[in-house]
């Protein structure tokens, strides 16, 4: 089973894709925790590239490129291979984040996004995608005391940028119901990992 977390900054995807990790492995289910940018020694090489760019920025349409570059990686090396042993992965932003970020907010579009990753990573799509949301505010609040001093390129957008990635993912989510399901975020960690164990349940049963 392969389940992905997205969101925007702040939302807590992170904490709950361990904690998601965490709770498969007491019950037995060999999995595997990844991370999006990231997840192989290549990945992990443009993550560096993209959150600390050599030169003034890469823009989006570059970013696309890397981020899907990043993927075929970490799906070719890690994510492929981890299924067909029958693992499940769980994974912290799959290619969502890059229909969000640079597809919807970045002005790149979603057909483009879609193409790179069909090129890079043969499409492939997540069994399930928890879409953590919480209100902009609250997400605002937990980076400023997260991220104080950031300086990374990325990590300068504005409130318009993250307001555009929270539509995008709603849009997909909304468009997509089956393979999306919506968690409301904004609770103590162990009260949306409850929701999480929930949305689950069917993989879960099985
Ligand atoms: O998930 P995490 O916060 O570690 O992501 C690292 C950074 O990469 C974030 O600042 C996020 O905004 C950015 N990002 C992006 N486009 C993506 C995925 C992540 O700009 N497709």
């Amino acid at each position: 089973r392969f389940i992905a977390f997205e969101g925007g900054e702040g939302t807590g995807k992170s904490t709950q894709a361990h904690m998601l990790a965490d709770a498969l492995g007491r019950r037995g289910i060999d999995a595997v925790l990844t991370r999006e940018p990231g997840g192989t020694p290549g990945a992990e090489a443009i993550r560096s590239l993209l959150l600390e760019p050599p030169g003034e920025g890469w823009g989006a349409p570059a970013e696309a490129l890397l981020f899907a570059a990043a993927r075929a990686d970490h799906v070719t090396r890690m994510i492929g291979p981890a299924l067909e042993q029958g693992q499940w992965v769980v994974c912290d932003r799959f290619v969502d984040s890059s229909r969000a970020y640079q597809g919807g907010a970045g002005g790149v579009g979603d057909e483009a996004v879609r193409t790179l990753h069909a090129i890079g990573s043969g499409g492939l799509r997540p069994d399930l995608t928890l879409l953590i949301e919480v209100p902009p505010e609250v997400a605002a609040e937990r980076l400023s005391r997260r991220d104080a001093g950031r300086t990374d390129a990325i990590g300068g957008r504005d409130a318009d940028y993250h307001a555009k990635v929270a539509q995008s993912f709603r849009t997909f989510a909304d468009d997509d119901s089956a393979a999306f399901w919506t968690v409301d975020g904004n609770a103590p960690a162990e009260q949306v990992h409850a929701r999480v164990l929930d949305a689950l349940a069917p993989f879960l049963d099985e």
